[in-house]
């Protein structure tokens, strides 16, 4: 049971980065307006993230490792979300199990911040600890109860590039949210911060585009909403690593909806390039779906033949309304 336990933890949990994007995640649900990331040895020895978001209380955070436990559900609709959305309350429970965690919260409006200390899934314990607002988690020793997983993981130089893109990617989703990441080595080295601002300052800030070169268009076809941010043939790039795709707020990875994007571009670029930009999709939960495995970033779409036709409108927008 405990062997099972710590592997499927093991399928949920891939890396430093997959942890690191579950913690924000969760510091985003908590309506934060500063996230700050400290990483220690490519996250493999450490991986804090602090959040002054709405915190937990004592009890919240007893139950907050266990498997199933999420505040997220509170009605029959949100139940239906977590059915499309993916799994709900496994991402603390599975790292829980694979690390030595430390969890301290304030919830707002009470005196009293608490820490509780779990180990391999196990509570150590709980206490009373100085703490302003907020949650910080702390996981350290990733995979430590777990030695085959642990072969697998990269240097800490390209665990840590993976955890510099995953947050450069989550931040993208929430630009007005104030971001920090730094590693803590021998030497404290800043990896990336954001004051907080706009969306095209962002994109300049992690393409080095300059932020003229980026055009925004609104499209709203019920029940989709799509908002573009993306280059013109004014400025194209040999890759498509600038794409970020966001699904109801969500980043994910999918090489498909990269290619849609790419078909609709067609016209308009032929062999030029790429663009850089964002993409953000807002779908109603019934039209698409997410594959459940919480380490999967992809989403289905009911009907692909829409989301093409919309993508390919909203990318004719943007090549019709010239205004550089
Ligand atoms: P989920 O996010 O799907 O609910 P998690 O395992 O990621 O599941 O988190 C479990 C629960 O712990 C959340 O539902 C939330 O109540 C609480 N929680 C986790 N992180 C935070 C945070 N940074 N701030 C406030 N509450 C949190
Ligand atoms: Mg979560």
């Amino acid at each position: 049971e405990e062997i099972r336990g710590k592997i499927a933890a093991g399928e949920v949990v891939e890396r430093p980065a997959s942890v690191v994007k579950e913690l924000v995640e969760n510091s985003f649900d908590a309506q934060a307006s500063y996230i700050r990331v400290v990483i220690k040895e490519g996250g493999l020895k450490e991986i804090s993230v602090y959040d002054d978001g709405e915190g937990m209380d004592l009890e919240d955070l007893k139950l907050c490792y266990h498997h199933f436990a999420t505040s997220k559900i509170k009605n029959l609709a949100d139940v239906f979300k977590i059915v499309t959305y993916g799994f709900r309350g496994e991402a603390l429970a599975s790292i829980a199990q694979v690390s030595r965690m430390s969890i301290a919260s304030r919830r707002e409006g009470q005196d009293i911040a608490y820490q509780i200390e779990v180990e391999g899934g196990q509570e150590l314990n709980i206490k009373p600890v100085n703490l302003k607002k907020g949650t910080v988690v702390v996981v350290r020793d990733l995979f430590f109860n777990l030695p085959a997983r642990k072969a697998f993981l990269k240097s800490p130089k390209t665990e840590t590039l993976k955890i510099t893109e995953v947050v450069k990617g989550l931040s993208l989703s929430h630009p007005e949210i104030r971001f920090e990441l730094k590693t803590q080595d021998e030497k404290e080295k800043i990896l990336f911060s954001w004051e907080g601002g706009t969306l095209p300052r962002l994109l300049q800030k992690i393409t080095g585009i300059d932020q003229k070169y980026f055009k925004e268009v609104r499209l709203e076809n019920p029940p989709y909403i799509i908002d573009l941010i993306l280059t013109d043939t004014s400025y194209t790039l040999p890759h498509t690593k600038y794409i970020w795709i966001f699904v109801n707020q969500r980043w994910i990875k999918d090489e498909k909806i990269v290619k849609i994007l790419l078909t609709a571009l067609k016209p308009f670029y032929g062999n030029l390039g790429f663009p850089a930009g964002v993409v953000f999709i807002k779908a109603p939960y019934h039209l698409i779906d997410v594959n459940v495995h919480p380490a999967k970033w992809e989403v289905r779409f009911r009907d692909e033949k829409a989301l093409h036709q919309l993508l390919s409108s909203a990318v004719e927008k943007i090549f019709s309304e010239k205004k550089f």
